[in-house]
């Protein structure tokens, strides 16, 4: 999509401090991070939520997933613990409608989340 902000990151368009990359899904670090491990995992392809990502039906949301935990690991929070969001529609706080895992971790994450 032309006008979506992480398609313009996938095409280089726009930069981003990408850590990990596979066939069909992007990893890099949220501009605003809010725990010392916040990296945003994106399927390369246009997905606009969690419910269309699981939707495509053809294993798109096993990478994406694959991807947070590949990223947790090389940040070394996977043993530790690690957070995997998806703001899911406006009240939850979805700003941007391509779909993306928050991993977030590398601190002690409170719970219930804001
Ligand atoms: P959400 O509110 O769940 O839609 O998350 C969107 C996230 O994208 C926020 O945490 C923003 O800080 C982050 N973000 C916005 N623009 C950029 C960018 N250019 N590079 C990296 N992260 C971004
Ligand atoms: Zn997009």
């Amino acid at each position: 999509m032309s006008d979506c902000l992480f398609c313009k990151i996938v095409a280089k368009e726009i930069p981003a401090t990408v850590v990990y990359e596979s066939d069909r899904a992007l990893a890099f670090r949220d501009i605003n991070p809010q725990a010392p491990t916040h990296v945003l995992v994106i399927p390369k392809a246009h997905v606009a939520n969690a419910v269309e990502l699981a939707g495509a039906g053809d294993g798109l949301a096993d990478d994406v997933l694959k991807a947070a935990h590949a990223v947790a690991e090389q940040e070394g929070v996977s043993e530790g613990g690690y957070r995997i969001v998806f703001n899911t529609g406006a009240d939850a706080g979805q700003t941007v409608f391509h779909v993306h895992a928050h991993v977030l971790g590398g601190r002690s994450l409170t719970w219930p989340p804001g």
